[in-house]
């Protein structure tokens, strides 16, 4: 059961919503869309979401500004008084005010950055009060994530092991989208080897938002009914040298400089800077 109103494991809308629209078909319906004599226009606003928020749903509470009809003139940006016709102060003859409102805007599970939600009759509103009004589009702009990274329904996320670990095997820490859960490295772990957790992911669109695992189970660690649901994460892990390193912004310089034969040329380059930088701040 979907909890958007029922449709089951279908590729249901949610509810809402119209239908979700790549970015640039969003764009085309912009210039393209001709909306009927009389009604209001389309707005657009983009809305910031995490990746945690974009991959599982969640509720966010947005501000939409729109151009509501001028009651104090009716749409018609004067004023008929007696003798005069004259403009009307309330719009300054613009026939519309700007308002502001707010709205619950469901971001449906699974939803990824630069797709649009359509929220019918949230646009500005017909010039002389009647007719429809235009729709709000929402485009969903996901912020990027210290350590994860999404590619479809999948996570990824590399990990750094100290080569003892890696060497001997043994448990890790593994940020996943609710926190964090403990993955078992097995013995002879090297760079580049890959873990799979199986419903780690985001949610397919569509599909009822099961929560992701409460722990990573046995291998292959897959689950047929979450992974029905969701996607995967896939951990990468990198052997550092001690557990040390990990918590340590230079074992990545090491790693990169050391990987270009460069190590001892940058190092050096560093030290001369921060010693001219040093002595410049001092010579003031
Ligand atoms: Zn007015």
């Amino acid at each position: 059961m979907s909890r958007y109103g029922g449709k089951g494991r279908s590729k249901g809308k949610p509810e809402g919503f119209g239908p979700l629209e790549g970015q640039f078909q969003a764009i085309f319906d912009d210039f393209f869309r001709r909306p009927a004599a009389g009604s209001g226009q389309d707005r657009r606003i983009p809305m910031l979401v995490s990746l945690e928020e974009a991959a599982s749903g969640a509720s966010k509470v947005i501000k939409a500004t729109f151009e509501a009809h001028c009651t104090a003139c009716k749409g018609s940006g004067v004023l008929h008084g007696d003798p005069y016709v004259t403009g009307c102060p309330v719009c300054v003859g613009k026939r519309h005010v700007l308002q502001e409102r707010t709205l619950t805007v469901k971001v449906p599970a699974g939803i990824d950055d630069g797709q649009v939600l359509r929220l019918a009759g949230q646009g500005d509103e017909a010039p002389l009060g009647v007719g429809r009004a235009g729709d709000l589009m929402i485009e969903v702009i996901v912020a990027p994530h210290p350590c994860l990274r999404r590619a479809g329904v999948d996570l990824f996320v590399e990990v750094r092991i100290d080569a003892e670990t890696a060497r001997r095997g043994g448990r890790v820490k593994v940020p996943v989208l609710d926190g964090e859960r403990w993955i078992r490295v097995s013995a002879g772990t090297v760079t580049g080897a890959e873990m799979r957790l199986a419903g780690f992911g985001a949610v397919r669109l569509g599909a009822e938002a099961v929560p992701i695992p409460a722990e990573v189970t046995a291998a292959p660690y897959r689950s047929r009914s979450v992974g029905d649901h969701r996607g995967d994460q896939i951990v990468t892990f990198v052997v550092g040298e001690s557990i040390a390193d990990e918590n340590d912004d230079t074992f990545e310089l090491r790693r990169a400089t050391r990987n270009q034969g460069l190590g001892r040329t940058v190092a050096l380059a560093a030290a001369l800077v921060a010693a001219l930088i040093g002595a410049f701040v001092l010579g003031r």
